[in-house]
């Protein structure tokens, strides 16, 4: 086993195993070949995590915010400096090309460490005057422990954009992985040990749905914060609810690109090949809709596919290997399943649509045109390579049919008239917006979506808010009047 950790979990600090656990394979998806066995956690796994991270909270918390964000910036460096090796493990985990991860997951991990932590020393409360010189100061207050959940794309990324602000607050967290892709949460917490964490801070535990789910429900946990599809969102939103927890939900989406015909379309077509090929398209916030206005479709089509042509696929840990395989077979059998229904349903099928043959999940960049509305394709999140390319006449109208969708995670829109772009901005139902661009997540920004596609934001100084609470304290100055 190339990648066999020392054990599962990492809680208190150390390694930690217990085989009674259901197993957990894991699979390098280029091969189809087995790189790790672990172990779902066990109630004992379970209990033990969450009594490290509720006994190493107090601690931590009352830290200055200045010592713990110099432990993030610490771990900021160490993934820098191991960014070939974790890439390269996040590389077997996903299946991303190692062109994508050595600039898109440890380093994107690294980023949020370094901000959170810069911004540790400087999370204050208020101090509110009132009449007659009474006045009102609020604390800002870590919330306890957080569960932090991933999904199985960006695996380091999510890791580290739930700890880092969590921890930054003085929280502790016990973060569940995917279970597809458990590798690189472990090398997170290992880090933030060898950065000088206390033990407990951060505590990883393998898992399937079921593990996820008694997290949530457990009396010491303060906070939930997902990154998954809406329908696992809507059981973690009802099981935190019940319990009265704080939660963000980072949930799937089905976006809009929108392109007119004054947009320069070189920069169009690279927009969407960023917006549904990156990461294979296993991106939550691609613009899967790309909406073409009819005036330059057949010259988006062309101009795509020539582009599509040339993108190389193959083996991911091949440095100019540019587009690798789905995550897992089962994702790939998904994602034909919607190539189906879109020649089904009569969209044309412009580029791609197969599978590639030999060993691995591997897909060809798929594109179909004609699509329309009520199409499937058009409807539902697929999750994998495929653009659906829907056409246009007014603005008017797309901007409808753009938003008549459950999701509002992202919307893209390409053109040259300055006033229709931030029309069109404002009127997207989506949290996260593009100009003349499309996909960027710096952590300086805030990320998440609006409608089914979730609460909350991650990133920028609003996940300050999301992981901490402002406890209010009056101060009288003069004497007390009663009533009698
Ligand atoms: P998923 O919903 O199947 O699983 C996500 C995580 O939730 C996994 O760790 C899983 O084990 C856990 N889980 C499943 N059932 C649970 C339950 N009942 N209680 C607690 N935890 C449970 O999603 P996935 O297939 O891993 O990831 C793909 C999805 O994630 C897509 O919908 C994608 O759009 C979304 N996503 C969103 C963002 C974002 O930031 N908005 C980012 C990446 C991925």
């Amino acid at each position: 086993m190339k990648f066999q950790p020392i054990a599962s979990h990492f809680i208190n600090g150390e390694y930690v195993e217990d085989t009674a656990g259901e197993h957990i394979d894991v699979i390098y998806p280029a091969t189809g070949e087995v790189i790790a066995r672990l172990h779902s956690a066990t109630p004992a796994i379970i209990d033990q995590a969450l009594n490290a991270a509720k006994a190493a909270q107090a601690e931590w918390a009352a830290m200055s915010g200045t010592e713990r964000g110099r432990v993030l910036r610490r771990a900021a460096d160490i993934m820098r400096e191991r960014n070939r090796e974790l890439s390269i493990l996040e590389t077997h985990d996903t299946g991303k090309p190692l062109q994508e991860t050595l600039v898109a997951d440890a380093t994107s991990g690294a980023d949020a460490l370094e901000y959170f932590g810069g911004l540790a020393g400087s999370l204050t409360g208020e101090h509110i005057p009132l009449g007659g010189g009474d006045f009102v100061y609020t604390i800002r207050e870590a919330l306890g422990v957080c569960v932090g959940i991933g999904a199985w794309n960006y695996p380091t990324q999510i890791a580290c954009w739930k700890g880092a602000p969590a921890l930054t607050c003085g929280n502790t967290m016990v973060f569940k992985p995917s279970e597809t892709t458990p590798l690189s949460a472990l090398k997170v917490a290992e880090i933030l040990i060898d950065a000088g964490a206390p033990k407990g801070v951060y505590n990883v535990v393998q898992g399937y749905g079921n593990v996820g789910a008694s997290l949530i429900t457990d009396d010491r946990v303060a906070k939930v914060s997902l990154t998954g599809s809406v329908p696992t969102g809507r059981k973690v939103y009802a099981a935190a609810a019940d319990g009265m927890k704080h939660v963000t939900m980072e949930l799937g989406g089905k976006s809009p690109m929108i392109v007119f015909d004054d947009a320069n379309i070189e920069n169009a077509v690279s927009g969407a090949i960023l917006g549904n090929f990156y990461s294979s398209g296993q991106v939550c916030s691609n613009g899967t809709r790309v909406f073409v206005q009819k005036g330059i479709k057949e010259a988006f089509l062309t101009r795509l596919s020539e582009r599509l042509a040339t993108a190389k696929i193959g083996d991911p840990l091949n440095e100019d290997v540019n587009f690798g395989p789905m995550v897992s077979e089962n994702q790939m059998n998904i994602v034909l399943g919607y190539i189906a229904k879109g020649k089904d349903e009569g969209a044309r099928l412009v580029h791609g649509g197969e599978p590639i043959d030999g060993d691995g999940f591997y897909l060809h960049p798929t594109v179909f045109a004609d699509v329309t509305d009520d199409m499937a394709i058009a409807r539902e999140e697929i999750f994998g390579p495929v653009m659906s390319v829907l056409d246009f006449d007014a603005e008017e109208e797309v901007m409808t049919r753009a938003n008549n969708t459950e999701f509002g995670l992202a919307a893209g829109v390409f053109t040259n008239d300055l006033t229709r772009a931030h029309r069109i901005v404002a009127g997207f139902e989506a949290g996260t917006c593009y100009i003349n661009t499309y996909n960027l997540a710096p952590v300086e920004a805030p990320f998440g979506g609006s409608k089914m596609s979730g609460v909350g934001r991650e990133n920028s100084k609003l996940a300050i808010n999301h992981f901490s609470e402002m406890k209010t304290v009056y101060v009288s100055m003069n004497d007390v009047e009663a009533p009698y």
